[in-house]
């Protein structure tokens, strides 16, 4: 089985950064299923037509068609894989500890509240994909990509309806997760209001590689 390190907390909580930033270090793969279901939508593929109007609704998609994303994603050779986004509910969870040696799963602990104003200033560059807050990471110049000048765009999920739909399914599905990761003693909990860096270091000298 190949190792696997969970990223596990509410949208906005920094996942994604921290993950690619352990991807960097270890060599592990980072596997971010919103990225791919977007990029399946983007590229208008069945799989994408299938997932659009529940991802902008900010529902979440079907376990079978995760599986399914997560399998085709996966990377040969790699010495490990980083999940950022999965799992999301207890299926998602009992497929991966049945898939994978579990190594890790870091849970970033952000309230609702600091969640709901980082995911509300939230741009994207609609060229190359990098993230900014309008109050917290601005673009040197509004509305324009800082590193390919392209339009920087709101997600259709970022919608404030969505918001509040994405936000709900974290508390109904996802945040129980915490306690059967607990209960397996893999899970690290790291407060999300600490600074990228003071996280990062946190993550360094918990994981590393033999
Ligand atoms: P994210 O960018 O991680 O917030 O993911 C965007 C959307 O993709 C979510 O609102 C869901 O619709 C879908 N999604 C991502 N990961 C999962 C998952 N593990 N299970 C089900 N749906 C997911």
């Amino acid at each position: 089985m190949i190792d696997a390190i969970v990223f596990l907390g509410i949208q906005g909580s920094g996942k994604g950064t921290q993950a690619k930033l352990l991807a960097e270090r270890t060599g592990f793969q980072h596997i971010n299923i919103g990225d791919l279901l977007r990029e399946q939508v983007n590229l208008g593929t069945e799989l994408g037509i299938e997932v659009k109007s529940v991802i902008t609704r900010g529902e979440l998609v079907s376990d079978h068609l995760v599986f399914k994303v997560v399998e085709a994603s996966l990377c040969p050779g790699c010495p490990g894989i980083i999940f950022d986004g999965f799992p999301r509910n207890q299926a998602q969870a009992e497929h991966l500890v049945s898939h994978y040696r579990l190594a890790r799963v870091y849970y970033l602990d952000l309230s609702e509240s600091e969640a709901l104003s980082r995911m509300q200033g939230r741009q994207v560059c609609s060229k190359c994909g990098a993230n900014y807050h309008l109050t917290n990471h601005p673009p040197a110049q509004p509305g324009v990509c800082d590193i390919c000048n392209g339009a920087l765009i709101i997600r259709a999920d970022d919608a404030p309806e969505a918001i509040a739909c994405r936000i709900k399914a974290f508390f109904q599905e996802t945040y129980a997760l915490k306690d059967f990761f607990s209960r397996l003693g893999v899970l690290k909990t790291i407060p999300a209001n600490l600074s990228v860096t003071e996280i990062e270091n946190i993550i360094q000298s918990d994981f590393t590689l033999d």
